[in-house]
């Protein structure tokens, strides 16, 4: 379950445990500095202050979830690297917390070799997982681990050749998956069936790129049976060394890349669990530092192939809010502090979403009390200043002795939940 590592490549040592935990806003207070603050962020903020840490909470808008329960709030635009560091400077946390991939990284990664603040995990780790081409060149080419086939294009007419291997090389073929390089959440991407479907794909990734490098990612079609996330902790033991934990897999659901449901735990076999476990260790032992890592999988039978990674809390684990004793963002919290975590499943669980389904300011809720009275059900309504359709607003949570149960549950509560503009 557990095992000692090294933290890999070219990242930093992980820091040692805080030695102290002062008042909040004394002057020998530990400040943590969350870089996006939504929903995922907001919960590791709640987690941080429960240990009494002083808390900054930044955004690219104001009253971001998180910003509501934070010592202090800061609207900058992140990906410019000398905003960033100013504010840094202003602040000065004792660890910077990155809960989102658009950030400028390499002001991240001279903020960590100037000393001036920690970076979580690691610098490098952010800088690698913000582009879909630098971690899955370090997955499938430096760690060998089993990946869909897959190639990158620059323009339509090497997308084209990609796929159709006019270009001498072996092809990506029919069925594939278009997407931006710079995306996540399915933003900008599309599974591709054939010829005539490849132009609607080029362009429709140019328009989900978070920036418009023109660059795109072009991967086989996986026919898995499932999909799990394996949220894998590099955390500091009792003894002070560094293991790898590994929480009980989550199943999800994905509608147009973006999660909908999620349950713990998702039944494997043992050989695809022990793989799974394997590939999730290889990847974050080479990422380093401290911290929880979402490890994205396909699974088929006891195959297993590594898809993605983030360098912090998923939103497929929001489930463990319920499901584990220690939810992902108490694991990270602890984690980042140089704590010992328990990862250990409290019950099976299951989070469903809850979307905006419209175009609005303010919202309120409907039928709170209704999801509410669903045996073992819990809600977060993330507070969102603004709605749009496809805006995650809330999720609910629900136990049961099963997993098909909480998911049951967890569906018929998100349903009675609902956003309407005030
Ligand atoms: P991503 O943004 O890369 O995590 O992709 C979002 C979702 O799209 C995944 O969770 C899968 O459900 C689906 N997907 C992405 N890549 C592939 C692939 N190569 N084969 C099959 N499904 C995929």
């Amino acid at each position: 379950m557990s095992r000692s590592s090294p933290a890999g490549g070219a990242s930093p040592a992980p820091r040692a445990a805080l030695q102290t935990f002062a008042t909040p806003l004394s002057p020998a207070a530990t400040r943590v500095m969350l870089l996006g603050a939504g929903e995922l962020g907001k919960e590791v903020l709640i987690a941080l202050q429960r240990l009494g840490i002083e808390t900054i909470a930044v955004d690219r808008y104001a009253n971001a979830p998180g910003q509501q329960v934070a010592h202090r709030a800061h609207v900058i635009d992140m990906t410019d690297g000398a905003q960033l560091r100013a504010l840094i400077e202003r602040e000065r946390p004792a660890l910077v917390v990155p809960e989102i991939e658009a950030i400028a990284t390499p002001a991240l990664i001279e903020i960590e070799r100037e000393g001036l603040a920690t970076v979580i995990p690691t610098a490098r780790a952010a800088w690698l997982t913000m582009n879909r081409e630098g971690i899955r060149r370090l997955a499938a080419e430096e760690l060998g681990l089993p990946t869909s086939p897959y190639r990158f294009a620059g323009s339509l007419v090497e997308l084209r050749a990609a796929i159709e291997g006019s270009d001498g090389q072996p092809p990506i073929g029919y069925p594939c998956v278009v997407k931006p390089v710079m995306s996540s959440s399915g933003k900008g991407q599309s599974k591709v069936d054939g010829p005539d479907e490849v132009d609607a794909a080029w362009r429709y990734a140019a328009s989900g790129s978070r920036v418009d490098t023109g660059r795109v990612i072009v991967e086989g079609f996986v026919r898995f049976d499932y999909e799990i996330t394996l949220l894998t902790v590099r955390a500091r033991r009792a003894d002070g060394t560094v293991g790898t934990a590994f929480c009980e897999p989550i199943g999800h659901v994905q509608v147009a890349g973006d999660y909908v449901e999620s349950w713990q735990p998702q039944p494997m076999s043992a050989l695809a669990l022990e793989r799974s476990k394997d590939v999730a260790g290889r990847v974050v032992d080479n990422l380093g530092g401290l911290g929880i890592f979402g490890v994205e999988l396909f699974v088929r039978g006891d195959e297993v192939w590594f898809s993605e990674v983030s360098p912090r809390p998923h939103d497929t684990g929001m489930v463990t809010m319920i499901s584990q004793h220690q939810s992902e963002f108490e694991l990270h919290a602890r984690a980042i502090l140089g704590l010992p975590v328990d990862v250990s499943l409290r019950t099976p669980g299951a989070s469903a979403v809850i979307y905006g389904g419209a175009q609005a300011g303010a919202m309120c809720f409907d039928g709170v009390a209704e999801a509410l009275a669903v045996p073992g059900t819990e809600l977060r309504l993330f507070g969102k200043p603004e709605s749009f359709p496809k805006r995650r607003m809330g999720v609910a949570l629900a136990r049961a002795d099963d997993a098909e149960t909480a998911r049951r549950r967890a569906k018929l509560a998100a349903s009675l939940a609902k956003p309407l503009p005030t």
